[in-house]
């Protein structure tokens, strides 16, 4: 799960990272205010940043400075509302402008080839560090954090002298390093970003200028199978940028994942989930999901899961294989006639139910004249040929 800047920013201060202060806007009128009081602080400028969940926003035209309150309301009004790569935005984060001296990129990523967490730096900050991998895979610099004892201090050093930071700026550079570790640690986070962590300019109290390191940006993916550990981290999920089918599947419990083929499959078990997507490959056919309906699925979870496969419009056709060992065949035979009873488009569907109560569930199925089968091959082949009548699968 992906969760907002300001959101992301809220984690990295809990681990004692030195981020600038910000406020989060959802109208310009909110932006103008929160603008108004960081210029009335002193900051010569602000900036305003889309919150949205895809990088690049900068490029897009996301990320604005304004002087003034005037500016300021300009830049909101730009912003927000604005498309960035098909996602309208919504809210900004307001916050002083920095003075940049120099960006870096800071990020720290579960790497499941080593099984450690792995921490990157780069000189070549706000840029997409894929491009830098891509260009020059030298110019990134990595430390294997101990599963135990975290990142070392000589490593975070170690990284701090290849991307040429030194002098005064080491030792929060090591910090920084260090706590973004840890907040991948105390957040089950599969990825901890800052592009930029930059060198900024600042005045002090007595009106001299000094120079810090802070994290300008920060991109949180958390594992969502740690989230049942972290309910406050579940709140910051933003349904607003979610995929509605993936919202229906949570809600029921169901394992849905979206494909590019024009046969709906709706199967209990992962593994055999799977294998019916392979043999609708086999029989020629593509499918248009992977769903896996859990075990013991009741008739309420059965239609849930017709909903979600008959809401993506390119599916022609749809597969139902179920083995009934938990889960009972007459439960989702009745489920299915529920489903389609109230389904708004009609899709041919083909079902193999074999296991508890198969033969209950084949007379309920044969009433509601259900095209069945006996076998998966059969099943798979009915249900391509099904698609190929509508005019779909080549
Ligand atoms: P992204 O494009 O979505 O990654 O958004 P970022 O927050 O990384 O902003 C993109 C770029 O805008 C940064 O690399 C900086 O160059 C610039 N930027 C962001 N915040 C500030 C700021 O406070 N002051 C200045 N001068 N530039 C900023
Ligand atoms: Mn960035």
């Amino acid at each position: 799960m992906k969760i907002q800047e300001a959101d992301a920013k809220q984690l990295l201060r809990a681990e004692g990272l030195p981020v600038p202060p910000w406020s989060v806007a959802r109208s310009v009128k909110e932006a103008v205010t929160a603008a108004e009081g960081y210029l009335a602080d002193g900051s010569g400028a602000v900036v305003i940043k889309a919150q949205v969940l895809v990088g690049g926003r900068g490029k897009a035209g996301g990320v604005k400075l304004a002087r003034s309150r005037d500016e300021a309301e300009t830049a909101a009004n730009a912003i927000l509302g604005m498309s960035i790569k098909g996602i309208t935005v919504r809210k900004v984060l307001v916050g002083p402008a920095a003075d940049i001296v120099k960006e870096f990129y800071l990020g720290a990523i579960l790497d499941r080839a080593s099984r450690r967490i792995v921490v990157m730096a780069s000189a070549e900050g706000g840029v997409e560090i894929e491009e830098v991998a891509k260009r020059d895979p030298s110019a990134i610099h990595r430390e294997a954090a101990h599963p135990l004892l975290g990142l070392a201090d000589w490593q975070a050093r170690k990284l701090a002298f290849g991307i040429g930071l030194a002098g005064p700026h080491l030792k929060s550079f090591v910090l920084i390093a260090k706590g973004l570790v840890s907040t991948m640690l105390h957040n089950d986070a599969d990825l901890v970003e800052i592009n930029p962590l930059a060198i900024v300019r600042e005045r002090d109290a007595d009106g001299n200028t000094v120079e810090r390191v802070v994290a300008l940006d920060a991109k949180i993916v958390l594992d969502d199978s740690g989230l049942p550990r972290h309910p406050g981290l579940e709140a910051l999920r933003d349904l607003d940028e979610e995929d509605p089918a993936d919202i229906e599947a949570r809600i029921h419990d169901l394992s849905f994942i979206r494909l590019d083929g024009t046969i709906g499959c709706m199967v209990n078990g992962a593994g055999l989930a799977m294998t019916t997507m392979d043999l609708v490959k086999r029989a020629g056919g593509e499918p248009a999901n992977f769903l896996d309906i859990g075990g013991g699925a009741r008739a309420d979870k059965v239609a849930a899961a017709m909903r979600l496969i008959l809401a993506d419009a390119k599916v022609q056709a749809i597969l139902v294989n179920i083995f009934g060992g938990i889960t009972r065949g007459d439960e989702v035979a009745r489920g299915l006639i529920e489903a389609r009873a109230i389904q708004d488009r009609e899709v041919p569907m083909v079902v193999r139910i074999v296991g508890t109560n198969a033969e209950e569930a084949g007379a309920l199925l044969r009433d509601a004249r259900f095209e069945t089968a006996a076998t998966l091959d059969e099943a798979a082949e009915k249900a391509v040929a099904a698609a190929r009548a509508v005019g779909g699968a080549a």
